[in-house]
């Protein structure tokens, strides 16, 4: 399926989607953040395990730093009008496909660095955003 199909189909089903965030998808975030940790780890990004050690501020600043780059190259490929265009990879995926999971593989990964229960957090702060007014107070 080309990656424009898939799109079309994915939005066509978003409004009925379920708005709970369950445990088990908890479970499914967190054991993707485990494994994005891994491959990272596997690939020389992590020299030694930090987990349960304390952090430094030079370590967070590499993860947010690397989280920022993910997230300015989605910008540029919006900024040259690449987002459905074929990424520069021999995989088949949109440019705009290929940053958001560069995003989420690098936050997965941060989250596992810093000892953040990401799927936890995600189900804590979706279920508050639900609660929250429309636009969350703000006016258009
Ligand atoms: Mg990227």
């Amino acid at each position: 399926m080309s990656p424009k199909k898939r799109n079309a189909t994915k939005s066509s089903q978003s409004s009925k989607v379920s708005r709970e965030v369950t445990d088990s998808e908890v479970v499914v975030v967190n054991g993707l953040a485990r494994k994005m940790y891994a491959i990272a780890k596997d690939h020389g990004f992590h020299q030694e395990t930090l987990l349960g050690r304390p952090i430094s501020i030079e370590r967070i600043g590499v993860y947010v730093a690397n989280l920022h780059g993910e997230v300015s190259e989605l910008w540029e490929a919006a900024r040259k009008g690449r987002l459905n265009a074929s990424c520069d990879k021999p995989i088949s995926l949109t440019c705009a496909e290929e940053e958001l999971a560069d995003i989420a593989i690098r936050l997965m990964d941060t989250a596992v660095g810093l000892c953040v229960n990401l799927g936890l957090a995600i189900k804590v702060k979706a279920d508050y955003n639900q609660s929250r007014e429309h636009m969350h107070g703000k006016k258009a």
